[in-house]
């Protein structure tokens, strides 16, 4: 007798950011073996929150592996704005670096748009600078924010059909939801090589009953939101994709921390046709396209600086 499950496949980001890491590594030794040097990434947080320093340690830890240089600059809480712009500055005009972030948030005494902009394009391999974002919403090559472009990797690496399905995208941040939104709907012919799918972007104002019915006509769900538990089961078409960005760090019974997306992974997973998992889902995905941008910028650049 043979048994079938009904329960979704679960797309495994880590195994697939391991694949990733794995070409980038190949990538690297051919553009080093090219006489060009090492690309170079500089991180920089502010403060000493614990989960930004977790954060750069992965993308530090990733670096290493594909062979990528990296320094992480640590600044005080107390550090001011034009202090922290003055760094940034010196990290701009340094020809040995190649890629720069700053590990958000900063906190509050600074501005985060400030900071995304102090950046300059051309090292913006997170993809927050009003140029780069400006590009990418005009479907021209630039540098995409990591989680949006993790989340398209995913979805094309597993096959997932995207042109002309709807696609609902919960969250409206500049910096996950946005462009996300864009890489979803954006024209597959033109050089971001959009999916091609019909978009609804809900939000904190979208009414709770609005939210449930945009997402039950979705092929496709992308949530980052940070509200775990928002996404039910009856929220969900049957087979539907379901792709989890959110992270929450909650208590379970025994008082042990553990990390939680916005879906009610156990339940959801009973009528969706794939689902990602938190951990192991979008968040080591950001890692590998935070490494591809870093390999991107410094080709880039060298072949602006043969020119
Ligand atoms: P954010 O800036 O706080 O944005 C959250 C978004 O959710 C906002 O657009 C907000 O709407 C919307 N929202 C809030 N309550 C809602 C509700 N009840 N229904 C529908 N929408 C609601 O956060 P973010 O930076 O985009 O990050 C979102 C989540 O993804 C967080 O949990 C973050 O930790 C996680 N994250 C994960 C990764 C990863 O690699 N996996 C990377 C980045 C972020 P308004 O605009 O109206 O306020």
């Amino acid at each position: 007798m043979r048994f079938t499950s009904n329960m979704a496949q679960i797309i495994d980001g880590k195994n697939m950011a391991n694949q990733i890491h794995s070409e980038l590594c190949k990538e690297l030794s051919q553009f080093v073996a090219e006489g060009n040097p090492v690309p170079h990434l500089t991180a920089i947080i502010v403060g000493e929150d614990p989960a930004s320093q977790k954060y750069v340690e992965k993308k530090t830890e990733a670096c290493k592996k594909i062979g990528i240089r990296s320094r992480t600059i640590v600044l005080p809480e107390s550090t001011t704005q034009a202090e922290l712009l003055d760094v940034i500055d010196k990290q701009n005009k340094d020809e040995s670096v190649n890629g720069v972030l700053v590990q958000l948030p900063v906190p509050a005494h600074i501005d985060e748009r400030t900071v995304c902009n102090a950046i300059i394009a051309a090292k913006d391999v997170d993809g927050f600078n009003e140029i780069n974002i400006g590009r990418l919403a005009l479907d021209m090559n630039g540098i995409v924010p990591a989680t949006p472009l993790g989340v398209k990797t995913l979805l094309e690496r597993t096959n997932i059909p995207t042109f002309g399905r709807n696609a609902v995208v919960v969250g409206r941040s500049k910096n996950v939801g946005l462009p996300l939104s864009i890489l979803l709907h954006s024209d597959g012919s033109h050089a971001t090589k959009g999916l091609d799918a019909t978009v609804t972007i809900c939000h904190r104002y979208t009414p709770a009953k609005e939210l449930a019915k945009y997402c039950r006509q979705a092929d496709i769900i992308v949530v980052a939101v940070g509200k775990p538990g928002l996404i039910t089961k009856d929220m969900v078409k049957p087979g539907a994709c379901v792709i989890d960005v959110g992270i929450t760090r909650v208590q379970d019974e025994a008082g042990k921390y553990k990390l939680v997306g916005d879906v009610d992974f156990d339940e959801v997973r009973q009528v969706a046709g794939h689902i990602t998992p938190v951990p192991g889902g979008v968040g080591p995905m950001t890692v590998a396209m935070l490494m591809q941008n870093t390999i991107l910028a410094a080709k880039k650049q060298a072949a602006d600086r043969a020119n």
